[in-house]
């Protein structure tokens, strides 16, 4: 059965880049009914923070994207990966190094001058234990082959091979005998029983030096997808100036909703024909590695917004108006802002322009007025809103239909287009030159707050 893993290192926030790698994880394991497994690679002692492990489990959650069981810690299991470097010891896959770090920034330096590749090279590879120093400090490193050449079938970036000689006998244990990242990774991915590695394509060249670990422990070998990285709009590496914000700036700034993030990553590097609205279900049921592309994709703040309108329209409003209720100034009403949002969310790209859109609902008067809504209301204006509140005054009928109905008939006795009553009508209702229909403003506030409202600004 398949399993997948996430594996952030909780040095930051969750990232745009992370979340994606995430969520083609979680895709790839509902998509074949297997597993999708959390760990949290803390072992950086000096980076990994409580807060970024909250921020990142957090904007799992918001996704959607929590793993089907209680998360791995890395750092919490440095004792079974000492373990494993003994065991590859024992092996003779591996080796106590006694090369001090001064010495190997000797050699590093004179092959620099000699201007040639530098590679360790230790006197110590083929040592036998018996020569081992009892009490001087030591780093293990692994064996690495030095003939031939490694190909990684990757599912995505296809073969991709490297001359052996070019992979070092790189450390796996510490002189302090804490574990590299690199043993870490092998380890902790065989005992969760990980079968596909999903991740940046920055990791392929350590998927090479992953392998001499497995195959020193005879382990099975996962299969490995590179994902190419995300750049910006501009073709270059991403970065804040790009978008490449952190999950939680995206919902608690930009006001976009976790399912649009969700549609939104998917197309970012994976594609279904020309489909671009993809629901969770679709996605589970369409997604596959093989269209996972080969070059990088590129972040595009106006398509995240066009699919984030189109999941504002399609979300529930009563979901929507408890999302935006913290977020309208004044005394909001969840009721009101509920019944308002059918025609609030026609237009929104995000929920701060749905907040805004309904700020005027819960005004107090008198309203303040934008100089464009100002300028409306000349002498006739007010002249005219005067007649409008004498007319409305006797609605009884205060529905959509009803005031339509009305307004219409006005506009045709006194000879005049709609817009004409419309537009004072709208300025003193809202404050503004723009809002929802004129009808729908005047229901949406009631018979009271309308008249009121006119009334203030009526002469
Ligand atoms: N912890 C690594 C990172 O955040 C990922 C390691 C892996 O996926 O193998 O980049």
């Amino acid at each position: 059965a398949v399993v997948t893993r996430f594996a952030p290192s909780p040095t930051g926030f969750l990232h745009i880049g992370g979340a994606r790698t995430a969520l083609f994880n979680w895709l790839y394991a509902r998509h074949h009914g297997g597993k999708y497994l959390l760990r949290v690679e803390d072992t950086d002692r000096a980076r990994s923070t409580k807060a970024a492990i909250d921020a990142i489990f957090d904007g799992l959650t918001w996704l959607g994207l929590e793993g089907d069981e209680a998360p791995v810690f890395q750092f919490a299991r440095s004792q079974r990966h000492a373990e494993v470097a003994a065991e590859l010891l024992d092996k003779g896959h591996a080796y106590r190094c006694y090369l001090s770090s001064e010495e190997l920034a000797a050699r590093r330096q004179k092959a620099q001058e000699e201007r040639r590749p530098f590679r360790i090279e230790s006197e110590w590879r083929d040592a036998d234990p018996s020569t081992w120093p009892a009490g001087e400090p030591y780093v293990v490193r692994i064996k690495a082959p030095r003939e031939g050449e490694t190909t990684i079938q990757d599912l995505v970036q296809g073969p991709v091979t490297v001359r052996n000689e070019e992979i070092d006998d790189f450390v796996i244990l510490r002189s302090d005998g804490t574990p590299t990242y690199m043993l870490a990774v092998v380890v902790d991915d065989n005992d969760m029983g990980v079968t596909h590695v999903i991740r940046g394509d920055d990791h392929l060249n350590n998927a090479f030096r992953q392998l001499v670990i497995l195959k020193g422990m005879g382990w099975d070998i996962p299969e490995y997808a590179h994902v190419p990285l995300i750049h910006g709009a501009d073709g270059a590496k991403m970065s804040k100036r790009h978008g490449a914000l952190g999950v939680d700036t995206y919902r608690d700034e930009l006001g976009v909703l976790p399912e649009a993030l969700f549609n939104y990553l998917l197309r970012l590097g994976w594609g279904h024909g020309d489909e671009e609205i993809i629901d969770r279900d679709q996605a589970v049921e369409w997604f596959d590695i093989a269209h996972v592309g080969k070059s990088p994709s590129r972040f595009d703040v106006a398509k995240l917004q066009n699919l984030n309108g189109h999941y504002l329209r399609e979300a529930d409003d009563a979901r929507l108006a408890a999302l935006i209720l913290p977020l309208v100034k004044g005394a909001a009403d969840l009721e009101l802002l509920t019944r308002a949002m059918p025609v609030l969310k026609v237009r929104a790209k995000d929920l701060n322009d749905l907040a805004e859109g309904s700020a005027f609902l819960f005004a107090k008067r008198p309203l303040e007025m934008t100089e464009k809504a100002q300028g409306l209301l000349t002498d006739e204006a007010r002249a005219r809103l005067a007649a409008i509140h004498e007319r409305l005054s006797g609605e009884s009928d205060w529905t959509l239909e009803g005031l339509e109905a009305n307004l219409k008939a006005m506009a045709g006795e006194l000879e005049l287009g709609l817009g004409k009553l419309a537009q004072p009508l709208r300025a003193a209702l809202t404050g503004q030159t723009t809002s929802p229909g004129i009808f729908d403003v005047l229901v949406l506030l009631g018979r009271e707050e309308s008249l009121a409202r006119i009334g203030a600004q009526a002469d």
